[in-house]
């Protein structure tokens, strides 16, 4: 498989391709390559072999993280980390000190409940750490309101597994500067 390089205007109005299982988008660049089967014939300097083998590891991490989660309709789950180690972790749930129950009668979600991502920057925000510079991992893609929280704790990389419904979220944080990798795995 040849390495794909597609401008990112392109490739984030596009819902087939931004569904592509693997891909990596770089803003300094303004492109992303693409590719079918676990980033085989993406180029090391715009993917390294190092690079792709821990945001494995951790993606698969942050999928384990997610089994804490109380909710019903979708368990998610969150990572931070920065110079090679876990800052922080979230999951989605109820804020501390509220029942562990994520969806009413209707198996609509409860307005309390925070997003896994929102969880582990929150978390960041009553500790000693910081996240700037630091890589998300998050197992569904993050919406419009938690981009904006990574936007502005300085996260610089998001990992992500699977597609939540729209995609506006995530040219908004490539616009921001933020590299932005789908781990299909
Ligand atoms: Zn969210």
């Amino acid at each position: 498989m040849e390495e794909t390089f597609i401008d990112s205007e392109i490739f984030f109005s596009s819902e087939s391709l931004a569904q592509g299982d693997f891909w990596i988008a770089n803003p300094p660049l303004n492109k992303v390559a693409t590719s079918t089967n676990n980033f085989d014939g993406i180029s090391e300097t715009f993917y390294s072999l190092k690079n792709r083998k821990m945001d494995r590891v951790y993606l698969e991490m942050a999928k384990v993280w997610a089994t804490n989660s109380y909710c019903e309709r979708m368990k998610v789950g969150s990572l931070i980390v920065k110079d090679k180690s876990i800052i922080s972790d979230g999951y989605n749930g109820s804020p501390t000190g509220f029942p562990n129950i994520c969806e009413d009668a209707s198996h609509v979600t409860l307005p309390h409940v925070l997003h896994a991502e929102a969880n582990a920057i929150t978390k960041l925000a009553k500790s000693t750490q910081s996240s700037d510079g630091a890589t998300l991992y998050v197992t569904v893609s993050p919406c419009f309101e938690c981009s904006k929280l990574i936007i502005q704790s300085g996260i610089k990389r998001l990992v992500f597994k699977e597609l939540y419904r729209k995609l506006e979220s995530l040219k908004f944080l490539f616009d921001a500067g933020i590299e932005i990798v789908r781990f299909n795995k």
